[in-house]
């Protein structure tokens, strides 16, 4: 693709599955890491049977286990959640002494025109403190996903550190499809921690923002997905991204 056309081509988040069936427990099968880049270079997503949580930073893929390893993503792995895109920030803002809440105001405050768009959201910086969980996943394949997190989540408090914090913000009408609202991973600098955000404060750092209109969503061609209870469960996902 030339360069001019590329710079033409409006930004777009690619997403395999949705939320919905993740939480009916649909993890066996998915998209595999190397198809999954072609799609973006920025993003998050959860392995097979739902063992750990995924960060995609500058097109490399970790691994963040509930026994706090990290590891770098085999090509072939599987990822049978992943919401991707190419990030090039459109609003970049400086942040300083920030809780959770004031930061997310700060975005909604900047980019006033998109309350009803994604957004695509990097933060790079030191953060007072981060607390980040990351599943143990299914220990009989199939099982509810909001049963899976309870039981295993093992949950890290992060202190004074220094790392990325990458993910999305979703129209509120999307619930199911993938996370109403924020949702993002974080890893540290050294890449020797991190997981899904449930709370965070951020010291000192550097935001980008993308503004999304367009949603690529591919559902998986497994009879588990047709099988698959879709039924929206709005308060079982609140309480599984610890919104
Ligand atoms: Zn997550």
């Amino acid at each position: 693709m030339a360069d001019n056309q590329k710079l033409r081509t409006p930004p777009k988040i690619y997403q395999y599955s949705i939320v919905s069936a993740l939480m009916d427990g649909q993890t066996l099968h998915g998209i595999q890491l190397k198809d999954l880049v072609k799609q973006g270079d920025f993003g998050l997503g959860t392995f097979q049977l739902a063992d750990g949580e995924m960060i995609l930073v500058d097109g490399t893929a970790y691994h963040m286990r509930h026994d706090g390893s990290i590891s770098v993503v085999e090509p072939t792995t599987y990822l049978p959640y992943a919401m991707v895109t190419f990030c090039r920030p459109t609003v970049t803002t400086s942040v300083s002494g920030m809780l959770k809440p004031n930061f997310q105001k700060h975005i909604e405050d900047i980019t006033p025109t998109a309350k009803n768009y994604f957004l695509a959201i990097r933060l790079d910086g030191v953060f007072k403190k981060v607390q980040v969980r990351a599943v143990k996943g299914q220990d009989v394949p199939g099982a509810k996903v909001m049963e899976t997190i309870t039981k295993t989540q093992k949950i890290f408090n992060l202190e004074n550190v220094e790392g990325t914090m990458i993910g999305f913000r979703s129209p509120a009408c999307y619930q199911g499809i993938t996370v109403a609202g924020y949702h993002l991973h974080f890893i540290s600098k050294d890449r020797k921690a991190g997981g899904h955000c449930l709370d965070y404060e951020v010291q000192e750092g550097s935001a980008g923002i993308t503004i999304i209109r367009s949603l690529d969503t591919e559902l998986p061609d497994t009879d588990d997905f047709c099988k698959a209870d879709l039924t929206l469960d709005h308060e079982g996902i609140v309480k599984a991204e610890g919104n």
